[in-house]
């Protein structure tokens, strides 16, 4: 038997968009996915290497379209309470030392590697580009987008540092790309987000977070005003807008497509906005409820609204200080999130955690389905990627909906960088 033929048998096979077939099986040949279906339909090939995984559901690789993987030895935490507080934790507690940001992105990579991630939005908080070297030594695909702060008149350093990542990197291309991301609204003024947006870097930000954020930008009052006063970067040419932090940076957003995390705060009449600019929204459903969003009395998280609005929304895990499973980092565990607590349709959510996030990343949404892959070379993106997930001990019913009431961590069956590993 060849063990470059193997054939895999299993409970269900579901991508988010063609493939869908219980039982299900996959055929996989020199590390390549020839096909996805029903055991019929793709019959037995001659000489094959075949493994029965009878409770397992299939899906591809997954997308984490917000992580800060180089804040993995911070976590997991209890918050306190107090946001503005823990941005100091973070702030005296993140690496600074390339020798430490590298080993915590390390970690980081390793665990989202065994939460099943395929594709990876990350967050290079020190604003270095230690992060995209090791995600790159480490197989992971995705974009590292390197954090720059600047408000007032300290505009001018993260100017120059979006134009010189311009320089470098506008251009490139391959499994790792380089973005940039202005932290919030209340950390970058309007002339980094114009840089940013202008670069033709892949662009990111926080963004509609908390009500402290609106209060900053709506009246240049609260919590952050007081952060920023009292790490002395305030300074008498910061004006607050008047307006809502998403059209505090509405110029930004209509200029270049950004993927912006969180919007726990948003109202319906932005929704239209949001679609109309091609903004991609990257919910973290653990993160918003480790720091209470919304506020009682507040709307729910208006992701469904979005997804019926038009716009694109993916699913992000934020740092591994507000996450709940120290042993993985996953958006697996955000879709189960929603399905237990929302009673989300289970395709619905594939779809968040695979294409809508490619596609918010910048990737070919392809990469994140069982479609034929053509690509003929290891370790090149867009290469397929499967893998399998058990539902609970004895389940009955929709298997892919079974691997959302479990708990347990997916296990490769076709990595994107390392191909067949079983
Ligand atoms: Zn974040």
């Amino acid at each position: 038997m060849s063990s470059d033929r193997v054939l895999i048998r299993a409970a269900m096979v579901i991508d988010a968009q063609m493939v869908r077939a219980a039982p299900g099986a996959v055929f996989i040949e020199h590390g390549r996915l020839i096909a996805a279906g029903s055991p019929q339909a793709i019959g037995r090939p001659d000489d094959v290497r075949v493994v029965d995984l009878p409770s397992s559901v299939l899906v591809p690789g997954l997308v984490n379209a917000h992580a800060h993987l180089d804040l993995t030895h911070l976590g997991p935490v209890n918050y306190g309470g107090d946001f503005v507080n823990w941005i100091r934790f973070v702030r005296t507690g993140r690496a600074v030392d390339s020798v430490d940001i590298a080993a915590s992105v390390r970690r980081g990579a390793a665990l989202a590697d065994t939460g099943g991630t395929a594709l990876v939005g990350d967050i290079a908080g020190a604003g270095s580009l230690i992060p995209a070297q090791v995600l790159r030594e480490v197989g992971m695909a995705g974009v590292s987008y390197v954090e720059v702060f600047g408000v007032g008149r300290s505009q001018g350093a993260a100017v120059e540092r979006i134009r010189a990542l311009c320089a470098e990197y506008g251009q490139a291309d391959g499994p790792v790309r380089v973005g940039v991301q202005p932290h919030a609204p209340y950390s970058c003024g309007p002339q980094v987000y114009r840089a940013a947006s202008s670069s033709g870097l892949p662009c990111a930000t926080h963004l509609a977070e908390t009500l402290d954020e609106e209060l900053f930008t709506r009246r240049g009052e609260g919590a952050f005003a007081d952060l920023l006063r009292s790490i002395g970067v305030w300074d008498d040419t910061m004006t607050p807008s008047g307006r809502h932090p998403v059209e505090h940076v509405a110029e930004a957003l209509g200029e270049a497509p950004f993927v912006a995390a969180h919007l726990n705060y948003v109202d319906m009449e932005h929704l239209p906005m949001l679609a109309r600019w091609g903004v991609h929204v990257v919910y973290c459903p653990r993160a918003s409820t480790y720091f209470g969003h919304p506020v009682p009395g507040r709307a729910p998280h208006r992701y469904r609204d979005m997804l019926e609005a038009g716009v694109n929304v993916c699913l992000g895990t934020d740092s591994m200080l507000c996450l709940d499973t120290p042993e993985r980092i996953s958006v697996l565990d955000e879709m189960r999130l929603l399905h237990r607590r929302d009673g989300v349709d289970p395709r619905l959510l594939l779809r968040m955690a695979t294409v809508n996030g490619a596609a918010a990343l910048g990737f070919d949404p392809a990469t994140v389905t069982l479609a034929v892959d053509a690509s003929s070379a290891r370790g090149e993106a867009g290469r397929r990627s499967v893998l399998a997930v058990e539902p609970p001990d004895e389940w009955i019913g929709d298997p892919l909906r079974g691997i959302l009431m479990s708990n347990t961590s997916p296990t490769w069956i076709l990595h994107p960088d390392r191909g067949l590993v079983i």
